[in-house]
């Protein structure tokens, strides 16, 4: 028979939101064993930005225990040991393939089933694969993609057998921005690609793109706009060796990393709960259409005052802040 287990509060996901929900849950006095965090990852939750920075320099790179939560707004690290001392369950490894908001019950690709009576969905983004386009040769070997730990442990891998190569970086968003530059200081020679007229389109200006374009060309990376990558080409051992641009421009490539951006993880939730624009529509206290539900970090649309309208927002200090706020406003009335 399957395995069931219960606890009143569960949190769904292991990252910068979740954790951050856990240090308040403990501000406002949870007991030991009424909140549980169930997370696809292996580690306790990090602050995820560490991937892209710190933890892709050549020397003195940042590693756990280094950058657990909640280091990053400059608090107390929570290590493991944190969560077993306040009785918080951290059931890690393990994947939710089926929730059930009428039964409060979530399901693990093993077969686990976990019931709740107040759950916090802190599921985050996962990457856009150029696999996810049928893009001819997308498969190939060390084609990579950043989003969680093991991403970074395969880039560093990557990064450490190709050293001195050439690296192409697709996307000229923030992700794209970092990992050029951290491959650049890992000797790499840097190819960036983007279809936009200038990168960081959807945040800067032509005149701000244009000081970061320069600084980077300054420091030897190339950069190739107006135009995307439409195929890769392998060799016999299936490891890319060339990316091809739509303009007919084909460039080497010992490595190539993929920042295209990301979409919210809400597929366990459709039908269930309403949604808008991409994201799980939730009030100012983050609770969803279903009382009790509630959707913090990434992927949630709330009701942003200042701009007077739902927005969805994928920032580290959002997902701090709505962790806090679903549990210091709401969750503290249940507690007590
Ligand atoms: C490389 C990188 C660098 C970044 N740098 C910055 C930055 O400099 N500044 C900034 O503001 N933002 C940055 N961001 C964005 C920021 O990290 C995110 O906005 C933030 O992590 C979102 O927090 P979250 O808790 O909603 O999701 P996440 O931190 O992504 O956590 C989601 C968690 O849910 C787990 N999960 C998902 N689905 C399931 C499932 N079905 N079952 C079990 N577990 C599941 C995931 O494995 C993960 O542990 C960066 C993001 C990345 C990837």
């Amino acid at each position: 028979m399957a395995s069931e287990k219960h606890f009143k509060y569960v949190i769904l996901g292991g990252g910068v939101a979740a954790g951050y929900a856990a240090r308040e849950f403990a501000k406002q006095g949870v007991k030991p064993g009424e909140l549980a965090i169930i997370s696809k990852e292996a580690v306790a939750p990090y602050e995820r930005p560490a991937l892209s920075k710190g933890y892709l320099f050549p020397t003195n790179a940042a590693r756990l225990p280094g950058f657990y939560v909640c280091v990053g707004s400059g608090g107390e690290k929570l290590l493991p040991e944190w969560y077993s001392e306040k009785g918080i369950e951290l059931i890690l490894s393990t994947e939710i393939v089926k929730a059930d908001l009428s039964t409060k019950t979530l399901t693990s690709a093993a077969g686990a089933n976990f019931t709740y009576e107040i759950l916090l969905i802190a599921t985050g983004s996962s990457v856009i694969k150029l696999t996810d386009f049928g893009t001819q040769g997308a498969d190939s070997n060390n084609i990579l993609y950043l989003r969680e730990i093991d991403d970074a442990d395969k880039l560093v891998a990557a990064i450490q057998a190709k050293k001195g190569g050439k690296a192409v970086v697709v996307g000229g968003g923030y992700i794209g921005l970092e990992l050029s530059a951290a491959l650049k200081i890992n000797d790499f020679d840097v190819t960036m690609v983007f279809p936009e007229p200038w990168c960081m389109p959807r945040l800067f200006t032509a005149d701000i793109a244009a000081f970061y374009e320069a600084y980077y060309t300054n420091k030897g990376v190339k950069i190739l706009k107006g135009t995307l990558a439409v195929g890769f080409d392998a060799d016999a051992n299936g490891d890319v060796t060339a990316v091809k641009l739509k303009d007919g421009t084909v460039l080497e490539a010992d490595i190539v990393v993929v920042g295209v951006g990301g979409r919210p993880l809400t597929t366990l939730f459709k039908g269930q709960v309403a949604e808008e624009k991409g994201g799980i529509k939730t009030d100012a206290s983050f609770e969803t259409s279903v009382p009790g539900v509630y959707a913090i970090g990434d992927v949630a649309t709330f009701p942003l005052k200042m701009y007077n309208e739902l927005r969805r927002v994928e920032h580290v200090d959002h997902s701090r802040k709505s962790a806090e706020q679903a549990v210091k406003v709401w969750l503290s009335f249940v507690i007590y």
